[in-house]
């Protein structure tokens, strides 16, 4: 990294005694006997530049100034350095140190770029109240820096007492044109209410949610949800810490504005004039990413709606003949919750009381009697926000009292509703469908939903690419013959060999459903891909039928008009259409595009269709 000799920065102790009162003279430093105060009066401190790039026109927006101590020594970098000054109590010197040796080599140097220093909440506070801000302004205009190329990133503010402090503080910094930075936000205790309090120019985010986010769809969500916030205060966002470039890709398309990190530029005693050729024509390479998708499939939540019946109850002391006349009067109602205070305890069911009632004697007999001899009193009870995954707990279980009985809805464990068999089957399906378009449940690969998104984006960049849709030849025989489990099983298959044949950072992977995939692809190779993916399909497949199939070929199965007939063994066709934005505007059109050369594909036979996508839009 760096080599840079402290002196030949040019900082002379006398100067800072001139240009910040108090500070580097101050007592502390000229008789401190600590290994950081010896730094600082040997003038040892020195600033690396560190780019920061728009990410959408690969332009250098700014440098960042880091610290360096001596060279081949443990003070060299600013952990150490931070650490000595705590021990040393000497955080105000050294972080004005910083400053000042930030601002006077970027003033040598002439630059006349941006420039972005750190600096601690706490010490910020400290140098407007010993200076006031017209000398700090007087003071960067000194070291030939203009106040407005000027971007005080500030660190530690998680620790700052009393935030309205230094929102006035930073007002007065700001008044005469320095911007603002939050350093590091998301790590440790970041504070929401600075951000919106301070509204700074930039949030720096931390590290750790870009490293890695090509494939932590997690953080990619996290940083979506910061640019809302940041598009509510008009902050611009720098993400921190970009390593390679599938974490650039990601962050580009996410909109982030600018980035910072060793993959675009390392902190070098020189501020750097152009981003490196190799790293430009990356950022230049408008293909889209793919983003990483959640496997909400694994889990499917909580029911998105649960339909509860608006029913009347019973109480523990209500009587058989209370009971009937409630029935009487609700004639759809199937059943009937008893409950202690508001806590069911049991569910009669309409049919079964209505039976017994009826019976020759006895109303006469057991009218004025207790109906909670009728309660089954293991119902079962449902919590609004009841987890999907045990509630086909509930439709798989051996007690399926549930359909003839139906349940009782609580919320906090009262009494709410209740609700039938049917519709517990229903809202479990409809629950289980909506999370099936975002991620298949069998494959875990992206459902419609974000099919559509990210044909979407590919629309909106306006990047050509090949939308295939691969298709089985053949399966449903394979399915009746050999149950849903090996059906399931090649339906995986398919899926394993498509992914592996497809490059995780260009081409995107789709499960519409059943044995419907797509595939979007922007490598130049897709065509290749596609025929191994057809002919590996082909080979693995025959491992899923029984020996004598294998010998046959194929399977003796019904058609779909109860026909028997022989069906040869599966294969899979994929359809190719090449989408250029121009032609078209909609994911719609592009998937029904796609459906159509896997129509044509399967007309074809087995393999791989190119259709000419120019052609299918003038007849649409
Ligand atoms: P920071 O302000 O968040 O600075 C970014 C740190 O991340 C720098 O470490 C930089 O070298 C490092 N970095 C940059 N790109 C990457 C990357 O792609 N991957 C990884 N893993 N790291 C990357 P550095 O220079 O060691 O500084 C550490 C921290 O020390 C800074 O974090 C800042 O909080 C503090 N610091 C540095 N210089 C100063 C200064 O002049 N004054 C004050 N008060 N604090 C400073
Ligand atoms: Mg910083
Ligand atoms: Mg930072």
């Amino acid at each position: 990294m760096s080599s840079q000799p402290a002196q030949a920065l040019n900082i002379t102790p006398n100067f800072f005694v001139k240009s910040i009162p108090g500070v580097v003279s101050s007592l502390a430093v000229r008789q401190g006997t600590g290994p950081l105060a010896k730094i600082l009066r040997s003038n040892a401190l020195y600033p690396v530049f560190q780019p920061i790039v728009a990410l959408a026109d690969a332009s250098i927006h700014s440098h960042e100034a880091l610290i360096r101590g001596p060279l081949n020594t443990s003070f060299h970098t600013p952990d150490f350095l931070l650490a000595a000054a705590a021990r040393e109590q000497l955080n105000f010197e050294f972080e004005n140190t910083c400053v000042a040796a930030a601002l006077v080599r970027w003033g040598d140097l002439c630059e006349s770029g941006r420039l972005f220093v750190n600096i601690s909440a706490e010490v910020l506070v400290q140098v407007i109240k010993h200076c006031g801000s017209m000398p700090l302004i007087e003071l960067i205009s000194a070291f030939g820096v203009m106040p407005r190329m000027l971007v005080l990133e500030i660190t530690e503010y998680e620790r700052v007492a009393d935030m309205d402090h230094l929102a006035k503080v930073v007002a007065e910094i700001r008044s005469v044109g320095v911007s603002l930075a939050l350093d590091d936000f998301g790590d440790g205790r970041s504070s929401l209410r600075l951000w919106s309090q301070l509204k700074p120019e930039y949030v720096k985010i931390d590290k750790y949610f870009t490293k890695n986010i090509s494939q932590h769809a997690d953080k990619l969500k996290t940083i979506q949800a910061l640019q809302q916030i940041a598009a509510i205060f008009d902050t611009d966002l720098v993400a921190e810490g970009i390593e390679n470039e599938s974490d650039m890709r990601v962050l580009r398309d996410l909109g982030i504005s600018y980035g910072q990190g060793y993959f675009l530029g390392r902190p070098e005693v020189m501020p750097l004039a152009n981003i490196e050729a190799k790293v430009l024509g990356l950022m230049r390479d408008r293909r889209v990413s793919v983003f990483p998708e959640l496997r909400r499939a694994s889990s499917a939540g909580s029911l998105s709606r649960l339909a509860v019946l608006d029913a009347p109850c019973v109480g523990l002391s209500s009587t058989n003949d209370e009971l009937a006349s409630l029935f009487l009067q609700h004639e759809t109602l199937h059943a009937v919750a008893v409950v202690d205070g508001t806590r069911p305890i049991g569910i009669i069911n309409r049919s079964q009381f209505m039976n017994e009632f009826s019976k020759l004697y006895y109303r006469e007999v057991w009218g004025r009697k207790h109906c909670l001899v009728h309660a089954n009193l293991a119902p079962r009870l449902i919590e609004r926000n009841h987890n999907v995954d045990e509630l086909i707990g509930i439709l798989t279980s051996d007690d399926q009292r549930y359909l003839s009985d139906g349940f009782i809805v609580t919320e906090n464990g009262r009494y709410v509703g209740l609700g039938t068999g049917e519709q517990l089957v229903r809202s479990v399906t409809e629950t289980r469908i909506e999370v099936a378009r975002h991620a298949n449940p069998l494959t875990f690969l992206p459902g419609n939903i974000p099919i559509s998104q990210h044909i979407e984006r590919l629309l909106g960049s306006g990047t050509e690419f090949v939308a295939c849709y691969a298709d089985l030849n053949n399966f449903k025989p394979f399915n009746d013959q050999y149950g849903y489990w090996r059906g399931d099983e090649m339906i995986r298959l398919v899926a394993r060999i498509i992914s592996a044949h497809c490059d995780p950072q260009r081409d995107f992977v789709g499960h519409v459903g059943g044995d419907d995939f797509i595939i979007l692809y922007q490598s130049d190779n897709w065509q290749a891909q596609c025929q191994e993916i057809i002919a590996e399909f082909g080979k693995l497949a025959v491992s899923l039928f029984d020996e004598s199939a294998r010998l046959a070929g194929g399977i003796q199965a019904d058609d779909r008009h109860g026909v028997p007939r022989f069906f040869p063994l599966t294969t899979l066709s994929i359809g190719a259409v090449k989408i250029s934005c121009c032609e078209f505007a909609t994911a719609e059109q592009v998937a029904s595009v796609a459906a159509r050369a896997k129509h044509d594909a399967k007309t074809a036979g087995e393999g791989l269709y190119v259709r000419d996508a120019i052609l299918v839009n003038a007849s649409r």
